[in-house]
C-alpha cells in the first residue's frame, strides 16, 4: 500500500509500505476513505518533536474489510469512524469516559493512517460503524470527529460550557473552531473567539461565535475581564499548548470558572502561587473522543452540524507533501488527504 513517511523534520514522502494484516484477535483492518493532516503533525515537521522515518496519520474514516476472530461490534463491509487512540472501552478508565487513557490503549499515530489502510488494535472498543454507507459529502464532517471535532468537544465539555455560560476560546486552527461549535451545541450563551485571521474569524463566527478578539497575551487577557465585566470568562478552551496560550487561558478565566485545554503542551510550565490564586478548574489533557463518537455520529448523521468545513485544502494522499506545507505555511486551516 502507500503510505506517508515523515524521514526527518520537513521531509515527508509517500512511499509502499506493507498493507497491515491481523495480528491479534482483536484487530480489524480498514480501508480507508480519507485521513487528515493534524496541527499536532507538524510539531515533528517543525523539528520541534524528535522524528525518524515515522508512518504519520492518526485521524481515519473507511470501510472495515477483515476482522479477527473476536471482533464482534463491527463486520466486513461497515463504514467505520475511530479515535486517534484504541481503546477496549470496557477497562475502568473507559468505563469513567477516559477511553484515551484506556489501560490498553495504543497511539494511532504509531501505526500511521496517512495511507491506504490501517490496522486498528481493539476494533470493538475503538470503532463507531456509521447508520449506513455515507454520502461522500458526509465524509469531511465524519473523518473531524476522528479528533479534531472530539478534541474540541471535550474542551467545550471539560471548561463546562453551557446555558448562562460566557466562554473564551484561545487558539483558532481547526480544534479551537470545533470547541466554538461545541459550546453552541452544548448551549453557551455567549463565545468569544479569540484570532487575528479573517478567513477562521469568519469560520469563528459561522460556528457560533458571537465576540472577537484579536489581542493576545496580556492585552487578550485584560479585552476579555472587559467584555465580562472585569471578571473574566466562566469557562475557556486552550487548544494551541503554548506558554502563552495557557497563561492566557488560565488568567482570562473567573474565580470558580473552568479552563478545558487540549492543545498537546510543549514546554509549559506554571507557577503554583499563580495558580493558588486564580481558583480556577484545570482539566484537559488528550481527548476521549471515543467517548462521544456515537453522539457527534449522530449529529452528522442528520445534519445538524458540518464540522467537515475545517478542511479548506483537499489533495490527494499522494500529494501528502504539499499538504503539510500548506499547513506549515498557514496557507491551509487542515488539510484532508483523499485515499
Ligand atoms: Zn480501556
Amino acid at each position: 500500500m502507500r503510505g506517508v513517511i515523515m524521514h526527518a523534520p520537513g521531509d515527508v514522502r509517500v512511499e509502499d509500505r506493507d498493507d497491515p494484516t491481523i495480528l491479534e484477535p482483536t484487530d480489524a483492518i480498514v480501508r480507508l476513505t480519507a485521513s487528515c493532516i493534524c496541527g499536532s503533525d507538524l510539531w515533528p515537521y517543525r523539528g520541534a518533536e524528535p522524528v525518524d522515518h515515522a508512518p504519520m496519520g492518526h485521524e481515519y474514516v473507511g470501510v472495515v474489510t477483515e476482522i479477527g476472530a473476536d471482533v464482534k461490534n463491527v463486520k466486513v463491509g461497515d463504514f467505520v469512524v475511530g479515535s486517534f487512540w484504541s481503546s477496549d472501552n470496557t477497562c475502568e478508565i473507559c468505563q469513567a469516559g477516559y477511553q484515551s487513557y484506556c489501560v490498553h490503549r495504543t497511539l494511532m499515530g504509531t501505526l500511521g493512517t496517512q495511507a491506504e489502510f490501517a490496522r486498528i488494535p481493539l476494533a470493538d472498543g475503538t470503532l463507531v460503524a456509521t447508520p449506513g454507507q455515507p454520502d461522500a459529502e458526509l465524509i469531511p464532517s465524519l473523518l473531524a470527529a476522528s479528533d479534531v471535532l472530539g478534541t474540541g468537544w471535550f474542551a467545550a465539555v471539560a471548561a463546562e460550557a453551557g446555558p448562562g455560560k460566557t466562554v473564551a476560546v484561545v487558539g483558532d486552527g481547526a480544534v479551537g473552531l470545533l470547541g466554538i461549535l461545541a459550546a453552541r451545541e452544548l448551549g453557551a450563551e455567549r463565545i468569544i473567539a479569540m484570532s487575528r485571521h479573517a478567513d477562521r474569524q469568519a469560520l469563528a463566527r459561522e460556528f457560533g461565535a458571537t465576540d472577537i478578539v484579536e489581542e493576545r497575551g496580556e492585552e487578550g487577557v485584560a479585552r476579555i475581564k472587559e467584555l465580562t465585566g472585569g471578571l473574566g470568562a466562566h469557562s475557556v478552551i486552550e487548544a494551541v499548548g503554548t506558554q502563552e496560550a495557557m497563561h492566557q487561558a488560565i488568567r482570562a478565566t473567573r474565580a470558580g470558572g473552568h479552563v478545558g485545554f487540549v492543545g498537546v503542551s510543549h514546554d509549559v510550565s506554571l507557577d503554583g502561587l499563580e495558580l493558588f490564586g486564580a481558583g480556577i478548574h484545570l482539566h484537559g489533557g488528550a481527548a476521549p473522543v471515543r467517548q462521544y463518537l456515537p453522539q457527534l455520529i449522530q449529529l452528522i448523521w442528520d445534519r445538524r452540524i458540518d464540522p467537515g468545513k475545517v478542511f479548506d485544502l483537499t489533495l490527494p494522499l499522494e500529494d501528502a507533501a504539499e499538504g503539510y506545507k500548506a499547513m506549515d505555511a498557514r496557507r491551509a486551516t487542515k488539510v484532508l488527504l483523499t485515499v
